[in-house]
């Protein structure tokens, strides 16, 4: 799960992170209290998306200006004006997607004296087992393209979990991105501060760019970006409450609530599966005859009926999908349970797409009986590669 930027702020502060002082805000209103309560004399306007690139980025819309998502001004009027060109625009950035993401709160932060940019993170590296700073002197600008093109600016130092970081760790990253005598020690601060706020909050990731040092050596984070693991957010009630999910995916959304792990994809075959290893192998294999799939949909073990009429609908719910396959083995989930989700869900919602199921396991015959004295158009298949044969030609016959 991701954060906004003045949310991962506030929590990197509570670890005793230096960060700006700056308001949320909804409204141009808002955005000029939270001016007039910083006093300027230099206002930054920070669109919060959960995209990355908004400086450099573009609003669609003509009404918000030129500028990117990022805008210094010098005046509480031009904060207000900013903030209304930004609200309720499209910002498009190359991490957004085409599509780009509507603005819907800004930051209003102080201005920043800034002497240079630096890059830091922390992540998982899973070749080493261990939580990986990195860090480079390339910071404000995007890291992938100094990863592609200068690597040797980048430095990683490993922690090890039994001994959390040490010393020798900040020194190593401190020196690595030139410091010198205050902000070496201001570089082992934030280092050990950012350390415990990633473990205690269990983080994913957190990146720092720029870190910015400022005129009188202190370094302060100017952009911050946190992303969660999901599986640990049961035990991070702060950071739960910080879940904007405006920000999510409808659909993905719609399936988590719903326990089911649902990723959308570009293609029109919709795959409603049980197991994640199933669910790739049926993937596969509609790619191997020639279709492309609309989405990962794992209904998971022991999938209720319910559930799979969820799954079903929220396939169907897809105006990509021009034809869905259903493929399941029935172990502790039973053939008999799918079909009566399946038929369920296709009177729930009128099913006008070709329908291909291919079941396997327990109380197979039942299940297909169901199905077929259901009355409705479903396409039987007997092993994997009929199914997916199957429903690749019904779509391109429907087309
Ligand atoms: P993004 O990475 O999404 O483009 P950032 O928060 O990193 O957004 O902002 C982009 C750039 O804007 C920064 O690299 C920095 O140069 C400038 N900037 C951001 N916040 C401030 C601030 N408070 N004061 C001065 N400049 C800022
Ligand atoms: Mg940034």
């Amino acid at each position: 799960m991701n954060i906004h930027e003045y949310q991962a702020k506030q929590l990197l502060k509570e670890y005793g992170v230096n960060v700006l002082d700056g308001g949320v805000a909804y409204t141009p209103a808002e955005a000029r209290a939270a001016a007039e309560k910083l006093g300027g004399p230099v206002f930054v306007v920070k669109s919060q998306i959960h995209a990355g690139g908004r400086g450099k980025g573009k609003f669609k819309e003509a009404a918000a200006g030129e500028a990117g998502g990022v805008r210094v001004v010098k005046s509480v009027d031009d904060v207000e004006a900013n903030a209304t060109q930004m609200l309720g625009n499209t910002l498009v950035t190359h991490q957004s997607g085409a599509e780009g993401k509507e603005v819907k709160r800004v930051y209003i932060e102080d201005g920043c004296d800034i002497a240079s940019e630096l890059y830091l993170a922390f992540l998982i590296d899973r070749a080493t087992d261990s939580v990986t700073i990195m860090a480079s002197t390339e910071g404000g600008m995007d890291i992938e393209t100094v990863a592609e093109e200068t690597p040797e600016k980048i430095l990683t130092v490993s922690i090890d979990p039994t001994t959390g970081i040490m010393p020798f760790h900040t020194r190593q990253v401190a020196f690595g991105l030139g410091l010198k005598g205050a902000q070496i020690k201001a570089c082992s601060k934030i280092l050990a501060s950012m350390y415990k706020a990633f473990v205690e909050l269990d983080a994913s990731m957190l990146e720092i760019n720029p870190l910015v040092v400022t005129g009188d050596d202190d370094l302060v984070a100017l952009d911050a970006k946190m992303n969660f693991d999901s599986n640990a957010l049961y035990r991070q009630k702060a950071v739960m409450e910080m879940r904007d999910e405006d920000e999510e995916d409808a659909m993905e959304l719609e399936a988590s609530k719903h326990d089911l792990n649902y990723i959308k994809l570009d293609g029109t075959i919709g795959c409603m599966v049980n197991g994640a290893g199933l669910a790739m192998g049926t993937m596969d294999i509609i790619k191997l005859y020639g279709g492309e799939p609309a989405n990962f949909l794992d209904v998971g073990g022991g999938a209720t009926k319910e559930r799979v009429t969820e799954a079903f609908k929220l396939i169907l719910s897809d105006s990509n999908v021009e034809g869905i396959l259903v493929n399941i083995f029935g172990g502790i989930m039973r053939c008999d349970v799918i079909a009566d989700g399946v038929v369920a869900a296709a009177r729930e919602v009128s099913l006008n797409v070709p329908l291909v199921v291919r079941l396997e396991g327990t109380n197979v015959e039942q299940g297909k009986k169901i199905l077929s004295e259901s009355g409705l158009p479903i396409i039987t298949a007997d092993n994997l590669a009929d199914a997916a044969e199957k429903v690749v030609k019904a779509v391109k016959e429907a087309a």
